[in-house]
Parts: structure tokens; C-alpha cells; sequence
């Protein structure tokens, strides 16, 4: 088997082939950092998160770049309305995000470029459109796409070409494809962009990028001419990734995305989750009430990420329930695992036997998995897998090394989709250090790391910073320093392990202490 994606440009379920395996470029559409990101944002985050997962679990190495829009109609309008400059406004809500992310256990991407922060690159890009006569400065002193120089355009939304109004212009970074215009690539500075620090120069004039804009330069930047992949919530099909299509093919001449993948809406109540309709759920409610992140990703996960999902307070029950559920046979098969290699009896695992019942769940996990992330499916594996198991254990007769083999099995697939409560669940951390330039989080020094989490702190975020102060510290050959970060871990009940891919994995021992 081989994985197989739904296409939105073809709408086709097709093969997954990546220009380069085992090399995959993956670019998601990031957070607007004008306030906290809701659920509903969440949802498709954690679909790209299983998606980047998977394709690491069958052996690719995946690069993810996900941007961070600190400049845009939204952010500029709520930093004006706070009276702050744009930085000092989103500099919270990027905290938060990650924060949110770390919660949510959301892989870190490989790059978090920030907008602001790439300007030269978008302004490079606006040149060599206007080099290729595609853009045009308008009247109002903004630059704007002609899209009837651009002849495919709308073929991923699939717009009616006679409803394209080629030659009238929006200017606005949000609008419905009844106004499907010659959009803007920059906007001329007004005093409310100058106000809030949200202006730059440029040949073309002083001015600011336009959002859809923003992605095209970044992904460019860092992932090359054509991705393998690109995803998104299905509402950024029109116009903002009809839009990049445009901007950027028409600038290589090369195809831009392979394959784009968009997850649907998540509804609140059966509403659209939307501050307008008041139904707003930020992932920090969750937190603040003290759920564990496992059910609300079982949540997701239970419904396939191209069918709409309705969240209500009862599913995160039910959700909750099942996450329990995992959590108990973990405990009960890791309580007599031996290590790898340990015990006398072989592991083999006759027919029937906890052995054959593993492969059978590594067999149907992928398999569900290849047709197009059936989630859903492989979440139905992991509860059958638990069910025959326990049936298993219940027979007795089976040694550590076989019970060891079924671990690793059920740690490996539920790992993907990360739904084991968290005194159950391995944390993989891939040191910042060892990434590429360009990371956005700044480095903490290791000293200020080395001591046991605080009270009421996040135990899971605290791991991961730990580990990251281990890997700085091994880094620099300071061996007295990461061996006190892995005797802290080991007290809050970690293991510490070292892959070969240079990640690090923790791993829960024992029962670990309530946080305070
Ligand atoms: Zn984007």
C-alpha cells in the first residue's frame, strides 16, 4: 500500500508522490495573530499535525514551513484599535499560539516564518511580477494581480471564468468569489498602517504586503518553486490559495503545489465556530479547565478530516471516556514489558496471540491511514486492538519481550495520532538547536531550565523544555549539566531516549507525581 490523498485541485483521491523522496516540503497555512486562535482553527492544525506524523511514520523525512501573519487587514485594524504598534500587539498572541501548540501537542514545524519579518522577499516577488506585466500599479498607488494575464486562474476553486471581473480591483485581503477582482499584491501606506508601525518602502512605493501575498514569498523562500504539499481550512481555497497559485506560478512559470489538501469546518452546537455567533472556544479553555489534550485530539480524529464535525461538550465526554480507555490498557500491558530483548519467551506470539494482534493493528493502522488519513478507521484499530488484547492478557501465559513488542506497536500508531492521556503518551522533541537557521523561538539558557517544574506548570511543556536544555547541554559538551536535566525528568517520570534522527523521545515510567 502506498498513501493516497484526496487532491483539491483535481478532486481526485490520487497517489502520494513526493519530487524527491524521501525528502516531502510541506507548507501550511499558519495563525493570524491578531487574537487567540479558536478550535475551529485548531481542528485543521491538528490534521496537518496527524498528516505530518503519518508521512514521518512511513519513513519520510518531512520539512514543514508554517507561517505566521502579523501583517494583515485584521492584525493592523486590532493593533490600532488597541493603540499599539504591530509588534507589541501580536507578540502575545504568537506566545500563545505556541503555547496552544505545546499543549496540543502539535509537531513544531521546521520553520515559523514570520511575515514581517520576510518582507524583502515579498517585495523581491511584486518586482518580478511587474517585470512580467501580471501586476500593475493602480491609480490608488497599490499593486494589483491581473488575473486575465494569468489564464488558469480559479482552477482550484473553480471559479466560472465569466464571473471573473478582470480589470475591477478589491483591495481587501478577505472576500467572496463574487468579487473575484484583480487582487492586490501591496498595499499604499495609509496613516493607520503608518501608526501602527505597518509600512515599509519599496521601488514600487511605501506600502505593505497583502496577505495572500505573504504565503507565495515565504513558502518560496524557504521550500523552493513547487511543494509537495500544501494544506489548509477548506475556507482558504478562494481566494487565498487561488491566489498564491496565481502570484507564484505566474512568477516561476513552474506548478506551485502537487497536492493541496484542505480539512473542513468544525461546528460548535452545529453552528459555524465563529466570534460573530458567540460559540468561540479558544484551545486555553480547555487548558484553563484542566482537560487532558488527548480527548479533544480523539474528538478530532473520530470524524474524517474532510467531513464536517460538530464539537459539542458531550463528544469531548465521550472522547475523554476513550482516551481513559487507551490510557488503562497502556498501564496494564507496559506493567509486565520487559525491555527490548528481555524475557525467555521469545516473543513470538502464537495465532491469535498478543504478537499476531499487534502486526494485525500495524497492518490495519496503515492501511486506514493510506486511504487519504482515514483517521476515523485507525482509530476504530487502536479500540479493537485494546478490546482483543485485553482478551489476551486476560488468558495470561504471556511474557515480558512479547508484551514489550506490543507496546512499541501501540505507542508507534497511537503516537501519530496522539491521543494517550498524558501520563501515557511519549513527547518527541526535536532540539532547536539542531535546526535550521531561522527557527523563530528564541533560545533559553539552559541554567534557568535546570530545576524542577513550578506549581500549576504545564508538566508536558515543561518536558520538552528539559529536553531541549539537555540537547544544549550535550551540545556543549556539558555532561554534568544534561545529566541533572535527565534526573529531573526521570523524577517527574520520564525516560530519556535518543533516536537516531537526532530527536529526542520521552517516555512516561512508572505513575508519574499529580502535578501540584
Ligand atoms: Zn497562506
Amino acid at each position: 500500500m502506498t498513501l493516497r490523498l484526496f487532491n483539491t485541485l483535481t478532486r481526485q483521491v490520487e497517489a502520494f508522490t513526493p519530487l524527491a523522496p524521501p525528502k516531502v516540503t510541506l507548507y501550511t497555512c499558519g495563525p493570524t495573530v491578531w487574537n487567540y486562535a479558536h478550535i475551529g482553527n485548531f481542528r485543521t492544525f491538528v490534521f496537518e499535525d496527524v498528516l505530518r506524523r503519518y508521512l514521518e511514520y512511513s519513513g519520510y523525512q518531512v520539512t514543514h514551513v508554517m507561517n505566521l501573519t502579523d501583517v494583515d487587514d485584521r492584525t493592523i485594524a486590532a493593533a490600532n484599535k488597541a493603540g499599539l504598534t504591530l509588534a507589541a500587539h501580536t507578540a502575545p498572541y504568537v506566545e500563545a499560539f505556541f503555547a496552544d501548540r505545546d499543549y496540543l501537542r502539535l509537531e513544531p514545524a521546521t520553520h515559523y516564518p514570520r511575515a514581517t519579518g520576510e518582507i524583502p522577499q515579498m517585495v523581491a516577488l511584486i518586482e518580478r511580477l511587474l517585470q512580467r506585466r501580471i501586476a500593475y500599479k493602480g491609480d490608488d498607488g497599490s499593486v494589483y494581480f491581473a488575473i486575465d494575464k494569468f489564464p488558469t486562474y480559479g482552477r482550484l476553486s473553480r471559479v466560472e471564468r465569466r464571473d471573473l471581473k478582470a480589470g475591477a480591483r478589491v483591495s481587501s485581503d478577505e472576500y467572496a468569489k463574487e468579487d473575484a477582482r484583480d487582487f492586490v499584491l501591496w498595499k499604499a501606506a495609509r496613516p493607520e498602517d503608518e501608526q501602527a508601525g505597518a509600512a515599509w518602502d519599496a521601488p514600487f512605493g511605501r506600502g505593505r504586503p497583502g496577505w495572500h501575498l505573504e504565503c507565495s514569498a515565504m513558502s518560496q523562500h524557504y521550500l523552493g518553486d513547487t511543494l509537495d504539499l500544501h494544506a489548509g481550512g477548506v475556507d482558504l481555497i478562494f481566494p487565498h490559495h487561488e491566489d498564491e497559485i496565481a502570484q507564484s506560478e505566474a512568477a516561476t512559470g513552474k506548478p506551485f503545489v502537487r497536492c493541496w489538501l484542505h480539512g473542513e469546518f468544525l461546528l460548535v452546537d452545529d453552528t459555524k465556530m465563529s466570534k460573530r455567533y458567540g460559540n468561540f472556544v479558544t484551545v486555553r479553555d480547555l487548558r484553563d479547565d484542566g482537560r487532558d489534550p488527548s480527548a479533544l485530539r480523539l474528538l478530532l480524529c473520530s470524524t474524517h478530516y474532510r467531513k464536517q464535525l460538530n464539537f459539542t461538550r458531550d463528544a469531548l465526554e465521550a472522547a475523554a471516556a476513550g482516551t481513559q480507555r487507551l490510557g488503562e490498557f497502556r498501564q496494564r500491558l507496559a506493567a509486565g514489558a520487559g525491555g527490548a530483548g528481555a524475557g525467555a519467551d521469545g516473543g513470538k506470539g502464537g495465532e491469535g496471540g498478543l504478537g499476531a494482534l499487534a502486526d494485525g493493528l500495524a497492518r490495519e493502522f496503515a492501511a486506514a491511514m493510506d486511504d487519504d488519513l482515514d483517521a476515523p478507521r485507525a482509530v476504530a484499530a487502536l479500540m479493537n486492538f485494546v478490546r482483543d488484547a485485553n482478551r489476551a492478557l486476560d488468558g495470561g501465559g504471556i511474557g515480558p519481550s512479547e508484551r514489550a513488542r506490543a507496546l512499541e506497536t501501540f505507542d508507534r500508531t497511537a503516537g501519530v495520532l496522539q491521543v494517550l492521556p498524558a501520563a501515557e503518551s511519549a513527547i518527541t522533541v526535536k532540539p532547536v538547536y539542531a535546526r535550521a537557521a531561522g527557527h523563530a523561538e528564541a533560545p533559553v539558557t539552559a541554567e534557568t531550565l535546570l530545576a524542577p517544574p513550578q506549581p500549576g506548570e504545564d508538566l508536558d511543556a515543561w518536558a520538552r523544555r528539559l529536553a531541549e536544555a539537555r540537547a544544549r547541554a550535550r551540545g556543549r559538551r556539558d555532561w554534568q549539566a544534561a545529566d541533572e536535566a535527565r534526573r529531573l525528568l526521570a523524577e517527574q517520570g520520564f525516560e530519556v531516549r535518543d533516536t537516531r534522527e537526532g530527536a529526542v523521545e520521552l517516555r512516561p515510567v512508572g505513575a508519574r507525581p499529580k502535578p501540584a
